[in-house]
């Protein structure tokens, strides 16, 4: 390949690797198969390699979910960490829990239940994340199981603010 067929525009963004010829001049990685470019130090991927010779995290298969904060993903992501998660999470403050210490001397944040998307890059579709706070103490749930638990909850709400039993639920004593 020639230097001539190669971007100018690029040429000036290069990092100091990639103009000594030490990482490729295209993607920035160290190429598995180096290729010299002609008239100039640089090389760049084999084009038997196009499909890592790219801008984009290497093991990522475009596009994200819409919902993904993908600024996450990257080259040096493990295997169990490529998923795709959710920018928004949903936050409900528990004033019945124990509260959080936030660093010595600071104040304490009411501990509170959160709610974000997950999937897996080889998975197929979203799972939906419940747990407390900051920790690992949660569970996953399908979309049905969790309009299921939000009718769940919402049905022990409505028993808390009744007076009496609706009168088909009513037992005789
Ligand atoms: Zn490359
Ligand atoms: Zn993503």
């Amino acid at each position: 390949m020639s230097i001539s067929n190669f971007p100018p525009a690029k040429i000036a963004t290069l990092s100091e690797a990639q103009k000594a010829g030490t990482t490729c001049a295209r993607c920035g990685r160290v190429p598995l198969s180096p290729q010299s470019l002609d008239g100039a130090d640089l090389v760049v991927c084999a084009d038997e390699h196009a499909r890592v010779c790219t801008d984009s995290v290497f093991w990522l298969t475009p596009p994200c979910p819409w919902w993904c904060g993908s600024r996450w993903h990257s080259d040096h992501d493990r295997g169990s960490d490529r998923h795709h998660m959710s920018e928004w999470t949903g936050n409900v403050p528990l004033v019945l829990e124990d509260g959080n210490e936030m660093g010595s001397g600071l104040s304490y944040q009411p501990e509170y239940a959160t709610v974000h998307l997950v999937q897996g890059v080889r998975e197929t579709e979203p799972r939906i994340w419940c747990g407390k706070g900051e920790t690992n103490q949660g569970w996953y749930m399908t979309p049905a199981e969790t309009r299921e638990l939000a009718a769940t909850l919402s049905s022990a709400a409505d028993m808390t603010e009744r007076q009496a039993a609706p009168l088909a639920a009513a037992k005789a004593c």
